[in-house]
C-alpha cells in the first residue's frame, strides 16, 4: 500500500493533522517491522504491545496506533489515537478495500479453505495478478492484514475466512465485501462453540452477508444443510459436488501416482487434471473452475492452470520415503469430514496393495470428541487398509473399537514404536498416510523416513 498518513487519519476519522509522511505497509511486530510501515501494537494477555511502540519508531516505522486508556504515549512522534486497536484495523482495512478495484473471492467452510484458496489463485494466477491469504491468515486480524497487504494493481484476492463462532464470518465478509463467496463444506470443527452442524452451518453462511448484490455464491450441494439456508435467501447461488444434482458436479474420477482425472458436467462439460489427490480435493477445484469460468477464462485455460497448481504443504502430499514405502502427508490438520475423505481416498487408492493409516488425535472437538474418534471405525475399510497405526490419548476410543479386527498399534504418548512398526513391516507396496491434529505433529513420523 501507499498512503499518507493524513490520508489514513482520515479514514480512522481523525482530525489531527500530521506532518506529512508515507505509510508503505501496515505491521503487528517489530520483529518483521520494516521502515515506513504503519505499527499497531494490540494488548495481549502476555504482552502489551504499547512496550514496542518506541522501539518500532526507532526502526522506522512511519506511525503508529496509540490506545487512548493507555497511560504514557511517546512525544514527538506520529501517534493515531484510537479506543481498540483491533477495531481501528478492521477500520483501516474496510476503508482501503472499498477503494481498491480488484475482484475479491471469500472462501469458508470447515475443511479445504486453504486448498480452494490455493486451487483458486492457482488458476487465475497464469492470466492475472493475483494475491492471497498468506498461510492462516484468516481471521479479525489477519484478514484486514491481508487486505492492507494488497498491491493496488491486484485484480484478483483470494481470501481464506476461518471461525470459531457465530458473527465472525459476518464482520469478515462485510470488511472484504466479495464479488464471490464460497463456502467449501460443513464439518464437525468448532462443535463446542456452535452446538451443532446446523449451527456450524448457519454460522458460516454468514458469509452472504457480505456478498455484493450482483455476486454469486457457490456451495457444497453434497451438504443437505445448506440447501435451506440458500433456498431461504434471495442470493445467485450455485451448488457443486459429486452428485448429478449439483449445477457443476464431478465423475469418473480416477487418481494415479501423479494426481486425479476427471469429468465434470452441468455448467460446463468437459474433463481436467489435478496434481492432487482426494476426492474432496476434485470438489474444491470445482470451485476454482466455476469461478474461472464465470470471468470469462476459456475451458483450455483453465485446464492449462491447473496443471501447475501446487497446494500448501501437508495437504495430501505424496513423499517416497526410505525402502519406497509411499506416504501421503495429510498431517497438516485433522476432523472428523476430513479424515473421512482422506480414509476413503486411502481405501479406493490403486497405486500400491499394502495400506496404511496412521491417524493421530483429533483437537477441539468438544464434548462429543470419545465418538467421533469411535465413529472413524464406520469409515475405516478393514478389508481394503491392512494396518492401523494410531497416536494418541484420544485414539484409545478408536482402538478399543477395532484392536481385534486387524494389525493394529495404539501408542499414546510417543510416535517411536510406531516409526518402528512402519520400518519393519512397510515396503516398496506399501502407502502410508499420515493424518492427525495440527498439535499431533505427525510430519516427525515421516521425518524419520525422508531419504
Ligand atoms: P484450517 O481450518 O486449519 O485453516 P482449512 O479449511 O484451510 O483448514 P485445508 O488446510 O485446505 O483446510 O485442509 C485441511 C484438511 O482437510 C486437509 O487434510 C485436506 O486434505 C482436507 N480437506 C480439504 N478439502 C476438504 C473437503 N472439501 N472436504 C473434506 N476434507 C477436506
Ligand atoms: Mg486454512
Amino acid at each position: 500500500m501507499k498512503k499518507t498518513i493524513n490520508e489514513i487519519a482520515a479514514w480512522l476519522g481523525i482530525a489531527q493533522t500530521f506532518e506529512e509522511a508515507v505509510v508503505t505497509g501496515v505491521s503487528i511486530n517489530t520483529r518483521t517491522l520494516e521502515p515506513g510501515d504503519l505499527f499497531i501494537p494490540f494488548r495481549g494477555e502476555n504482552v502489551n504491545g504499547h512496550k514496542y511502540v518506541a522501539q518500532a519508531f526507532e526502526q522506522g516505522a512511519a506511525a503508529a496506533f496509540w490506545q487512548k486508556d493507555e497511560p504514557n504515549p511517546p512525544q514527538d512522534v506520529p501517534l493515531f489515537f484510537v479506543e481498540d486497536s483491533e477495531e481501528a484495523l478492521q477500520q483501516m482495512a474496510r476503508a482501503y478495500r472499498s477503494e481498491h478495484n480488484a475482484t475479491f473471492i471469500a472462501v469458508t467452510g470447515s475443511n479445504g479453505k486453504t486448498s480452494t484458496k490455493d486451487l483458486i489463485a492457482g488458476t487465475l494466477a497464469p492470466y492475472y495478478k493475483v494475491q492471497k491469504t498468506e498461510g492462516n491468515y484468516n481471521n479479525q486480524l489477519g484478514l484486514p492484514l491481508t487486505l492492507l497487504g494488497l498491491d493496488e494493481d491486484t485484480q484478483f484476492a483470494v481470501l481464506e475466512m476461518g471461525m470459531d463462532g457465530f458473527h465472525q464470518i459476518e464482520l469478515l465478509t462485510k470488511l472484504a465485501e466479495p464479488h464471490y463467496a464460497v463456502i467449501t463444506n460443513i464439518g464437525e470443527a468448532h462443535m463446542e462453540a456452535l452446538g451443532s452442524r446446523e449451527g456450524i452451518a448457519k454460522a458460516k453462511f454468514e458469509i452472504v452477508q457480505g456478498l455484493q448484490a450482483d455476486g454469486k455464491f457457490f456451495y457444497d450441494g453434497d451438504e443437505p444443510l445448506l440447501r435451506p439456508l440458500v433456498a431461504a435467501e434471495n442470493i445467485h447461488a450455485i451448488s457443486f459436488g459429486l452428485a448429478d444434482t449439483d449445477d457443476l458436479y464431478a465423475a469418473n474420477i480416477t487418481e494415479d501416482e501423479k494426481g486425479s482425472h476427471f469429468d465434470v458436467h452441468g455448467l460446463l462439460e468437459d474433463n481436467f487434471f489435478i496434481s492432487v489427490l482426494g476426492r474432496h480435493q476434485v470438489k474444491n477445484t470445482l470451485i476454482a473452475i466455476l469461478i474461472a469460468q464465470d470471468i470469462g477464462l476459456t475451458n483450455d485455460q483453465i485446464r492449462e492452470a491447473l496443471k501447475g497448481v501446487e497446494l500448501t504443504n501437508m495437504r495430501m502430499q505424496l513423499v517416497e520415503g526410505k525402502k519406497d514405502i509411499l506416504f501421503i502427508n495429510d498431517a497438516y490438520n485433522a476432523a472428523p469430514t476430513s479424515v473421512r475423505a482422506a480414509l476413503n481416498f486411502v481405501e479406493h487408492a490403486t497405486m500400491r496393495s499394502d495400506k496404511w493409516v496412521v491417524l493421530g488425535d483429533m483437537l477441539e472437538l468438544g464434548t462429543l470428541e470419545r465418538e467421533y474418534h469411535e465413529n472413524i471405525a464406520d469409515d475405516l475399510n478393514l478389508d481394503a487398509i491392512q494396518h492401523v497405526c494410531l497416536y494418541g490419548p484420544r485414539m484409545e476410543a478408536l482402538y478399543s473399537k477395532i484392536k481385534d479386527q486387524a494389525d493394529v498399534l495404539w501408542s499414546a504418548e510417543d510416535y517411536a514404536p510406531i516409526i518402528e512398526h512402519i520400518a519393519q513391516h512397510a515396503s516398496a507396496d506399501s502407502l502410508v498416510l499420515l493424518k492427525g491434529s495440527r498439535g499431533m505433529a505427525l510430519e516427525n513420523i515421516l521425518q524419520a523416513f525422508v531419504k
